[in-house]
């Protein structure tokens, strides 16, 4: 125990020492009688307890006691004395005196000091937590930096100071690009590390210059108060741009990182910080929209936009549970036989508000916040289900084609998503088209190519939707495990009318076959069209000339004679 004693008398120190040491306590001890030497001993070593004489020739227990309190340590301090009277002690304690205690009554001394350094253990334990309660709640623990609830006190601390003088200032809200791709590809370890470093990065930007947090998985966000004009807004942007144009390594891998960056001004923008950061981030989906590793400056007509986006988003994180949205089926034809030999499945949204939604109108929306994970999840489960609800009634090997969206490829949860669906539904594989736009499969085609492998080692087809817009590379094509080329309905509209399209369909057909592809044609609305399609040798169709999507209990007396066709 170490003790710091405030006593003039060596004797009664004598004593202090001998009655601690028989009570069993392993002293650490130093004796002080004056300012300077209880200074120096606070100042040079931690004591568990101070024990204080109360009168001294030239030192007393109050100025010791103040002379604690001023260092801010938090040590038990018992005065130990016979001659202070009862109103000094009380004073005494009530200046923060943890105990006093009849000089000589050792009996009461001891388990004085025993109760006092329990106490301050808890006090300390106590702050402890509190302090880490407050690091958990406040700071980002990945990062260190503020997390947004911080950041908005500190912005609107900012903000309140300067609410007369209303000078200008700027918010940033800062996105990284194609963040969850690293994540997919190298794991999160990799993608913490990175965070971790952009975030260091980001610090050395803005020093001392503004406020920085972390306000989401890859988004950050900068407040800066001090800005004269806008032309210091925009160098501030330009700056970080810049800083981001050197790789990050990690381990023995360089990443190239880049951002989308929306700007917004107080107090045009906004005047609280809730409204600036809404905007800011509205603004920076405008940047990434267009063609990332760039920024954007809010606009007002984008707010508008954004607070119907946002009552989408809200709206469209409850559609699953709530049951609001359902799938069309549109069938497919093979063109051999004229018959219908499978169909597929098109999401719709019932929405409580809004009325009726196609995808188009959420689907990117879906994507840009990571709910197509859900979604896709939910479709794709309902969509076999329904599927091997119409093998049992005799409609087997009927197809079921699923789209499937860019972010849902980059994820490699569809692995276990797409086998755990068929385990559940029981549902063949081999009758499980996944429809992938080819824009999508050729952005990141290497990936792709291992992406769809594993899918199609689960014995299920891969179907390259859209097919004729993306700029296929011929050489990735013919790696890339698929099985499908669907053509897309532009080029099938212009049949006839447009020598260009017609053609275009020709060589899609020949290259398909030439790649042992099946090849179906998608939107077809005539007869001309589909006469077109057949002469061509086309593998099948689907279009409104056969059917809209529809209800699976409309699509059902189409593809009933399928059963007549092909017994189970
Ligand atoms: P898509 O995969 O190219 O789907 C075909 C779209 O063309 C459907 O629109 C369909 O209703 C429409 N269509 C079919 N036949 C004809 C025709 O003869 N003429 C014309 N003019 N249009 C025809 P829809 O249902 O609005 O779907 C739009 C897009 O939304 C789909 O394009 C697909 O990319 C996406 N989508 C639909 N359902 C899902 C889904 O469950 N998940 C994902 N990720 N995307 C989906
Ligand atoms: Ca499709
Ligand atoms: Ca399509």
């Amino acid at each position: 125990m170490r003790v710091l004693n405030v006593e003039d008398s060596e004797d009664d120190a004598h004593l202090l020492c001998s009655e601690l040491a028989s009570a069993g306590i392993d002293l650490n001890y130093r004796r002080v009688d004056s300012f300077a030497g209880m200074q120096a001993a606070l100042q040079e070593s931690d004591w568990d307890v101070v024990i204080s004489d109360h009168s001294m020739p030239s030192f007393s227990s109050l100025e010791a006691l103040e002379l604690l309190k001023q260092s801010g340590k938090d040590i038990p301090f018992i005065i130990f004395s016979g001659n202070i009277g009862e109103e000094v002690a009380v004073s005494a304690m009530h200046n923060g005196a943890h105990d006093y205690v009849y000089k000589g009554n050792f009996a009461r001394l001891i388990p004085s000091i025993k109760r006092e350094l329990k106490n301050a253990a808890d006090r300390r334990a106590k702050k402890q937590a509190e302090a880490h309660v407050y690091q958990l709640a406040y700071y980002d623990e990945l990062t260190g930096l503020p997390k947004r609830n911080l950041f908005c006190e500190k912005v609107g601390d900012v903000l309140s100071e300067r609410a007369d003088s209303r000078a200008a200032a700027a918010m940033y809200f800062i996105d990284m690009d194609r963040f969850m791709r690293i994540n997919n590809t190298y794991g999160y370890a990799t993608g913490d590390a990175l965070i971790r470093q952009v975030a260091q990065r980001l610090k050395e930007c803005v020093g001392e210059t503004g406020v920085l947090a972390r306000v989401g998985g890859d988004k950050f966000a900068v407040f800066r108060g001090g800005v004269a004009n806008s032309r210091e807004i925009q160098t501030f942007a330009d700056h970080v741009m810049e800083s981001f144009g050197a790789p990050f390594a990690i381990e023995n891998l360089e990443f190239y990182v880049t951002l989308s960056v929306g700007i917004c001004v107080y107090p045009d923008d906004g005047e609280d910080v809730s409204t600036l950061l809404v905007n800011a981030e509205s603004a920076m989906y405008l940047a990434k929209k267009l063609w990332r590793n760039n920024y954007q400056y809010y606009v007002k007509a984008l707010g508008e936009a954004s607070s119907r986006r946002l009552a989408l988003e809200t709206s469209l994180r409850r559609a699953v549970e709530r049951g609001e949205l359902f799938l069309q089926y549109q069938p497919v034809v093979d063109l051999k036989t004229g018959k219908f030999t499978g169909a597929e499945a098109l999401v719709r949204w019932n929405h409580p508000e809004f009325g009726l939604l196609g995808p188009d109108n959420f689907i990117p929306l879906a994507d840009e916040t990571g709910l197509i994970i859900e979604i896709g999840e939910w479709v794709l489960h309902q969509a076999c289900m329904q599927a091997k609800s119409w093998h049992d009634m005799g409609l087997y090997p009927m197809t079921i084609a699923v789209n499937v969206s860019a972010v849902q490829l980059g994820q490699t949860q569809l692995l276990n998503q797409v086998a755990d669906v068929l385990s559940k539904t029981g549902l063949d594989p081999a009758c499980l088209e996944l429809e992938i736009t080819e824009s999508v499969v050729m952005r990141d085609a290497e990936a792709s190519i291992k992406m769809l492998g594993a899918l199609k080692d689960m014995g299920i087809k891969i179907s390259v939707d859209d097919f004729g817009t993306g700029y296929s590379s011929l050489s990735y094509l013919k790696q890339l495990p698929i099985d499908i080329l669907k053509i897309d309905q532009s080029f099938t509209r212009d049949i006839g009318s447009d020598a260009d399209s017609s053609s275009i369909v020709t060589a899609i057909v020949a290259l398909a076959k030439s790649l042992n592809l099946s090849v179906l044609a998608e939107g077809v609305e005539s007869i001309e069209q589909l006469g077109f399609l057949r002469k061509e040798k086309c593998d099948r169709v689907q279009g409104y000339y056969y059917s809209r999507p529809v209800n699976p209990d409309a699509l059902l007396p189409l593809i009933m004679p399928m059963r007549a066709a092909e017994p189970a």
